[in-house]
């Protein structure tokens, strides 16, 4: 049969165990977050990539467009002098002259603008090059710092299975009836369910406590509660800082 200040004894360290729980269980979850929003970063920068080759591809379409309407052009020049030599009238002769003209004038242009296109294409190309190599450096750096996390989650989890362990083995070690207690109290308040009183205060809430009720916590013989948050107290000796 243990004494009431055992049994506070393993509440205490049960509480101690439960905290830790929480703690290491909200690390977790942070360098969870973390990788979510390393993985939405590359995703982003990713997509900012994709959508730079896309429009290099529109440039490289465009081009090649060019380039067939050009091919046409001079084809259709060089059939038009073909005519010309077997032309039999100058008025044919000059409204021959007068297409290809016209031809050459459009192929011109057209040539002028694939010209400005492939200087486009160069840029564009260098700006790709530059920014897939950001990418990569920065894929892997967030590679790293992600694997680092997921180390420090598998880590923390088994530190968290391990204090479960302990948390359940300390429950055992209680009474049936001190645990009734403590579960009833946890239903009702929040944060810590044991608490010291020091000075006649109750650590947990902060307000006094009366003075017989301080008197009967320090003999231990029966687990009482603090008449304003109702969070199991317990005697503790003031601490002098
Ligand atoms: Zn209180």
């Amino acid at each position: 049969m243990t004494t009431i200040e055992d049994q506070i004894e393993i509440l205490v360290t049960w509480q101690a165990l439960e905290l830790e729980v929480g703690v290491t269980e909200r690390q977790i979850a942070a360098r969870m977050e973390e990788i979510t929003v390393l993985d939405q970063a590359a995703a982003e920068r990713e997509s900012l990539v994709s959508a730079e080759k896309e429009a290099l591809s529109a440039l490289k379409k465009a081009y090649r467009e060019l380039e067939a309407e050009s091919k046409i052009n001079l084809a259709m020049i060089a059939k038009s002098n073909e005519k010309l030599r077997s032309v039999k009238t100058n008025k044919e002769y000059q409204s021959i002259l007068k297409e290809i003209e016209e031809t050459e004038k459009k192929n011109s242009d057209i040539e002028d603008r694939m010209l400005e296109q492939l200087e486009l294409i160069e840029s564009q190309e260098g700006a790709i090059t530059t920014k897939a190599a950001q990418l990569t450096s920065f894929v892997g750096n967030c590679q790293e710092k992600k694997q680092a996390a997921e180390e420090e989650i598998q880590q923390a989890r088994q530190t968290v299975a391990a204090l479960k362990e302990k948390v359940e083995q300390t429950r055992a070690e209680a009474a049936p009836q001190t645990i009734a207690t403590l579960d009833r109290v946890r239903e009702t308040v929040r944060g810590m369910a044991v608490v010291p009183a020091q000075g006649e205060t109750c650590m947990g809430c902060h307000m006094n406590i009366p003075a017989q009720l301080f008197n009967e916590l320090r003999r231990y013989d029966e687990i009482r509660f603090c008449p304003h948050c109702r969070r199991i107290i317990y005697w503790k000796e003031k601490e002098n800082a």
